[in-house]
């Protein structure tokens, strides 16, 4: 009779559920352990005053990702989520008053592009014949690949040589498209996983093909549905979720790990453990009394870490038909905002905005005349703006607010029924986030693939990783393709 193996997942975000869905799927006991009261990690939910407001991902992009979670157990992703899909996938639009609307109808697209940025839908043809062979090289053929050698980079090379990894997004955009709003309508997506376009490789255009396949999406209810019935799916095939106990240790026996112990005092052994917590928590506070987590720790905190986001959620009296779903209104810088984010760490006076409209799509999020908000800007992160949130959070609050009164709702101050901010102190103390970073390692082809943290320790032989940290990277994508990864590892370490 085979012995049924166990393993534990600490982590119940996008990476940590799809990995314990996969693991239980096949067959392993599968406990996963969150520190908080809620699954979701970044995808948190919060109830306020009828208003439902989802913390993080809004914008769903390849479900084939998650609709094989199901598919592994026979089962249907439509049985648990209603995905609704979202037209347009944006509205882009600058002070001036300009707009983009930009989705995946070809014929209307070339009518935007020829408006906004005349001369240059061949150049987008272009540009999107690129994106689509970085999507098939990057993503499809490489995205759920665990870089565990350098032997792994090498192969993977030609690839990356082919696409001109070494280049920019932006410099890659720039070679196709004239106009400097198409520029940036083209390469922002990179802002998504937290990289800048001005040095994300080009590797990241893949996004542009990814959301023109697959399309925008968006989970009746919220993304928080999405996390439930991650959850669902996992509890049904026998999967335990420990909600509310933070792991305090991975316990360890020379080069093995043995299991976890929590703060309550909970504490079990298994036969491996993967950490979707993240990279630096793990190493420094979980594995704090071994020399490789302490080494590992150190080595990590050099790197580049993403920056961080501060995000205002309100909810107003009034419906809103005429504000999409997701916006962008680009302030009046783009290349100087982003260095004041990523390298110099000025809180800009000036503004990019994501303003996320969920209630136009699905008015479940808010009540009968009423409309759900988030606007959301890149912050540099805690090591490079030390500044006190308690005192700047809201002030900065109030100045995002009065721009999304300037640019599209006048009287919004009068109509708010309930406001909150989330800073990146929030990141750090909720999420044990390293410098309060909303996307972990910064995406840049040194911190990528085999640069990046390894789906399974190289020292410790049957502790694994999962989620932003990892390859290929943040967003749900990313950390679900990474879950994939580790997967294939733990599944074929325990069959050993
Ligand atoms: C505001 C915002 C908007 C975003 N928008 C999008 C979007 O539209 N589309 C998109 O695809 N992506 C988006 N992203 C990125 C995406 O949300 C993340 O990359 C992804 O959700 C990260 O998943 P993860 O698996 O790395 O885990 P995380 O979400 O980081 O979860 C890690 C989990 O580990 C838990 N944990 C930490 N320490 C411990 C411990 N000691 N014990 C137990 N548990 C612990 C944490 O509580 C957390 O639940 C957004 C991110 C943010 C912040």
């Amino acid at each position: 009779m085979s012995v049924v193996r166990k393993a534990c997942v600490i982590g119940a975000g996008f990476g940590g559920l799809a990995l314990a869905i996969r693991l239980q799927s096949a067959g392993i006991e599968t406990t996963l352990v969150e520190a908080r009261d809620k699954p979701g990690g970044r995808a948190y939910v919060w109830q306020r005053d009828g208003f439902t407001f989802d913390a993080g991902p809004t914008v769903i992009t390849d479900p084939g990702c998650l609709a094989e979670l199901w598919s592994l157990s026979g089962q249907h992703l439509t049985g648990d989520v209603d995905l609704i899909p979202v037209d347009p996938f944006y509205r882009l639009s600058w002070p001036d008053g300009t707009s983009f609307d930009y989705g995946n109808d070809e014929d209307k697209l070339r009518r935007e592009i020829e408006r906004v940025a005349p001369g240059d839908y061949p150049g987008y043809r272009d540009f999107l014949a690129y994106s689509a062979g970085v999507y098939r090289d990057g993503y499809l053929k490489l995205g759920a690949t665990p870089f565990l050698d350098f032997a792994s980079m090498v192969r993977a090379a030609p690839a990356l040589l082919r696409h001109q990894a070494w280049r920019s997004v932006y410099s890659v955009v720039s070679g196709f498209v004239e106009s400097e709003r198409l520029r940036q309508a083209l390469s922002f997506h990179t802002l998504l996983v937290g990289g800048n376009p001005m040095t994300a490789s080009a590797i990241y255009a893949l996004i542009h093909k990814l959301e023109r396949d697959g399309g925008v999406w968006w989970a009746r209810g919220g993304t928080n549905r999405l996390v439930a019935g991650m959850v669902a799916l996992f509890e049904r095939l026998g999967g335990t979720l420990r909600l509310g106990d933070p792991v305090d240790r991975i316990i360890t026996e020379g080069r093995r790990v043995m299991g976890v112990a929590t703060r309550s005092g909970w504490r079990r052994g298994f036969d491996a453990v993967a950490s979707n917590a993240d990279l630096v928590h793990s190493y420094r506070d979980l594995l704090g009394r071994t020399e490789r987590g302490r080494r590992q720790a150190r080595s990590l905190a050099k790197k580049r870490w993403s920056p961080s986001l501060f995000v205002v959620h309100f909810g107003i009296k009034g419906a809103w038909p005429g504000i999409p779903h997701h916006s962008i209104l680009f302030g009046p810088r783009y290349k100087g905002l982003l260095d004041d984010i990523y390298d110099k760490g000025i809180l800009p006076q000036d503004f990019s905005i994501y303003l996320h409209h969920p209630s136009v799509t699905d008015p479940s999020v808010a009540p009968p005349g009423h409309s759900t908000f988030y606007a959301l800007i890149p912050v540099a992160h805690l090591g490079k703006l030390p500044v006190d949130w308690s005192v700047v959070g809201p002030e900065l609050e109030k100045r995002v607010l009065d721009e999304v009164g300037r640019r599209l709702i006048p009287d919004i101050h009068a109509r708010i029924v309930t406001k909150f901010h989330y800073a990146p102190d929030d990141f750090a103390s909720d999420l044990g986030a390293h410098l309060g970073s909303a996307f972990s390692l910064e995406p840049v082809l040194t911190q990528s693939a085999y640069f990046r943290a390894h789906n399974r320790d190289d020292v410790l032989r049957n502790l694994y990783f999962v989620g932003a940290g990892t390859h290929p990277g943040a967003g749900i994508p990313g950390v679900v393709a990474s879950a994939k990864a580790t997967a294939g590892l733990m599944l074929e370490d325990l069959a050993k």
